[in-house]
Order: structure tokens, then C-alpha cells, then sequence
């Protein structure tokens, strides 16, 4: 599902080159639930955005479900992000004046699906994170650990075969990461997508079978249990 061949992401800079991430190989299965952890600057943001198809390597192989990321041009990428994967931010990055049913719907409305068929789409997703009781709830109306609920409700909304989680606990206690955590075995459990959580949190890495370690820009170690 996920296929990386020796990828390499140099920035460069006034005063030379960084390597971001250098000569990563990695794959994953389709439902497999990784988390990557490492100190700061260790890679895992580039790791992220070259896998989120923001970003393109200075060398090496990048597949995602199958499209070859490394050498997609703009409406390709664009596609991929909008069919293909879904994100998961530490700020949850909901709209506020919309409730937890339109912040949810709306990747599927963009995509220019029915309205029927989002509202169905919709209310198995709210079961899924068990938010029924606040789909007309906005934002501000939520506490943390519902918001990110809801954030990742509008990942999974589109069936993306890839979900990218970047440090979803980061900005919650520990009883509303716990909730967060609850999520992510669910969907893990079911296998309803890949799933790759980058995070600080031992709580988080401890719940994926597939744990990765990074330092300096390269995997240091990977195993699954
Ligand atoms: P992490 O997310 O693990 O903190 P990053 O992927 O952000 O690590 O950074 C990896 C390395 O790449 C670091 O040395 C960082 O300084 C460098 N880096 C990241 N982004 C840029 C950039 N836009 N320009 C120059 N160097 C960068």
C-alpha cells in the first residue's frame, strides 16, 4: 500500500544542503497501523508532507495505492490528496461556523457527491467516532478529544485508503487523548485504512503493532508486533 524505495529529500539553503529525510525505504500494508516517533528535526514532518503529496523527493521512489507520488504532477497530486488520503492535524483545523455534520460532509460535498449520499456517508462516520449526540454541535461547542473525533470522522469520510495522523494527541489531556486513542484502535481494529500517526506520545505509539523509530533524517528501527 504504502512503498518507499530509498527516498531522499535535500533542502537547500544559504548556507548549504539538509537532508531532510536520507535514503528511506519502507513499506506497509494495506489496514497497517504505524506510528513514528523521533526527536526533533529527526524527519518525520518531510516523511509526512512527501507522503501527503505536498512535497516531492530529490530522489527515490514514493507509491501510494499504487501512484507512483515521485513523479505525479500537480492535478495528479491534487487528485491523490482529495481521493486517496486523508489528514489528521494536531489543531483538528475545523471550521468553525460549520457543525460537526457539515465539518464532516464537506470533503465528500467538494468531491461534488449527493446530498443523500453524504447524509448517509455522514451518519456512519458520527457512529464510528460516537458523536451522534453533537452533529449540530459547531466547534467551539466541543471539547478537544470531540473535535479531533470529529477531524479524523472527516479524514475516514471519503474512504481514503491512507490516513496521515501528525501529532493528533499533541494539544489534548490525557483523558481526551485517551478518547483520541480509543478512535484509532477502532479503526485499526477494523482496518479501514492504512494508518501512519507521527507522535511524542509512548500512549499512542504503544496502541500500533508497527512501530517506527527515526533519527537524523533516516528509520533507525522498524518492527511490528
Ligand atoms: P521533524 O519533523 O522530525 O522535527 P523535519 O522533517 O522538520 O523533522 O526536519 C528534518 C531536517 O530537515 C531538519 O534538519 C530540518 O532543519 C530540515 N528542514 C526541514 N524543513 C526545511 C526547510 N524547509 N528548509 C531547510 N531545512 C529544512
Amino acid at each position: 500500500m504504502v512503498h518507499l524505495k530509498n527516498v531522499t529529500r535535500i533542502y537547500s539553503s544559504g548556507t548549504g544542503n539538509v537532508y531532510g529525510i536520507n535514503g528511506v525505504s519502507l513499506d506497509l500494508e494495506q489496514g497497517e497501523f504505524a506510528s513514528i516517533t523521533g526527536p526533533s528535526g529527526c524527519g518525520k514532518s518531510t516523511l509526512l508532507n512527501l507522503l501527503g503529496g505536498l512535497d516531492m523527493p530529490t530522489s527515490g521512489i514514493i507509491e501510494v495505492a499504487g501512484i507512483p507520488l515521485h513523479e505525479a504532477g500537480e492535478a495528479e497530486l491534487t487528485s491523490y490528496r482529495r481521493h486517496t488520503l486523508g489528514i489528521i492535524f494536531q489543531f483538528f483545523n475545523l471550521l468553525p461556523a460549520m457543525t460537526v455534520r457539515e465539518n464532516i460532509g464537506l470533503p465528500l460535498l467538494l468531491r461534488g457527491e449527493t446530498l443523500k449520499g453524504i447524509a448517509a456517508r455522514v451518519d456512519e462516520m458520527l457512529a464510528l467516532v460516537g458523536l451522534e449526540a453533537r452533529a449540530g454541535h459547531f466547534p467551539h461547542q466541543l471539547s478537544g478529544g470531540e473535535m479531533q473525533r470529529t477531524a479524523i470522522a472527516r479524514a475516514l469520510a471519503g474512504r481514503p485508503a491512507l490516513i496521515l495522523a501528525d501529532e493528533p494527541t499533541g494539544n489534548l489531556d490525557s483523558r481526551n487523548a485517551a478518547m483520541v486513542c480509543e478512535t484509532f484502535s477502532k479503526i485499526a481494529s477494523q482496518k479501514i485504512a492504512t494508518l501512519i500517526i507521527v507522535t511524542h506520545s509512548d500512549a499512542v505509539a504503544s496502541l500500533s503493532p508497527t512501530r517506527i523509530e527515526m533519527l537524523d533524517g533516516k528509520i533507525l528501527s522498524k518492527y511490528t508486533s
